[in-house]
């Protein structure tokens, strides 16, 4: 066994203790040539650069107004981050108790979300999942069961991604909300096939530039300092949090202040074509129809 199989593999016997989507690869940190920490991800792509050469953010963006613009998304690679801005995800939910917390300091702060549900948990709370859509949070999948894909087969693979979607898609559709093409690995595990037959398929595959790891039994103060040292190491990120723990729902408050204190502003992701997916129109050739869109 090599070494890097048998790292992954502690890690993952790690990530079934921990109980949620710790990102196995994470914990895979190596020294680059220039002495930074490099991540280590199976990725055909990498995620979004981190931003080392750019100046640290300034203090003062925009008068304390933590939400940020609009960025319409058709594909990953329009995520493109300016210093000082952040995304925010929350994986896993909806989970009643947690997610309506969450909304609720979103909602505080004036920031937007996305929500990666799962298909099992938002088939069992539809309405919850309904509620995060139309308080103007993007919505998208991770699975039905978050299942580690990179153990299945293609088409089990597949089979697995596309029955979560239904699932989500089958929840809002509920409360007239549609789905986002927005999917994450669960425990961001991938294969290069999956990867670019998602893109292909004109879903957006979301990474994780910052690991808030809300999964581990820190206090929120240390969680929220955490994220935070992350995120001025490297300026601006996609952050990952899971809308499922009670130690989430108070790190969120105290995060957002830190940030909003900071000049840092959250952008929403919105996906750029409307309908259920960009496909829709895409394959939508009939005559004089275009002309509309
Ligand atoms: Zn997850």
């Amino acid at each position: 066994m090599s070494l890097s199989r048998f790292v992954m593999l502690v890690v993952i016997a790690g990530l079934a203790l921990a109980g949620c989507a710790k990102p196995p690869a994470s914990q895979a940190i190596s020294r680059g040539p220039s002495g930074t920490h490099a991540l280590i991800t199976n990725s055909i792509l990498p995620a979004s650069q981190p931003i080392t050469q750019q100046p640290m953010p300034q203090r003062i963006f925009s008068g304390g107004h933590l939400g940020g613009r609009t960025l319409a998304v058709a594909s990953t690679a329009d995520i493109v981050l300016r210093p000082g801005e952040v995304v925010l995800t929350f994986d896993d939910g909806p989970r009643p108790g947690k997610t309506n917390a969450i909304l609720a300091t979103l909602d505080d702060f004036g920031v937007k979300a996305t929500f990666l549900m799962l298909g099992s948990a938002a088939q069992a709370n539809p309405r919850l999942a309904q509620q995060v859509a139309a308080s103007g949070h993007a919505v998208g999948s991770h699975t039905f069961g978050h299942v580690d894909l990179g153990n299945l087969s293609r088409q089990a693979a597949l089979n697995e991604i596309a029955k979560g979607e239904r699932a989500v898609q089958l929840a809002l559709a509920g409360g007239g909300q549609t789905l986002s093409p927005f999917f994450r690995f669960p425990y961001l595990s991938q294969t290069g096939f999956l990867r670019t037959n998602l893109m292909q398929g004109s879903m957006v595959v979301l990474d994780v530039d910052i690991d808030s790891k809300d999964y581990y039994k820190d206090s929120p103060e240390t969680i929220a300092a955490r994220t935070l040292q992350r995120l001025e190491a490297r300026g601006s990120g996609i952050i990952l949090f899971h809308d499922i723990h009670q130690r989430t729902v108070e790190t969120l408050p105290l995060f957002l202040a830190q940030l909003q204190e900071r000049g840092y502003s959250v952008v929403r992701l919105v996906p750029k074509e409307h309908g259920v997916f960009g496909r829709d129109l895409i394959t939508a050739d009939a005559p004089g129809l275009r002309g509309t869109l």
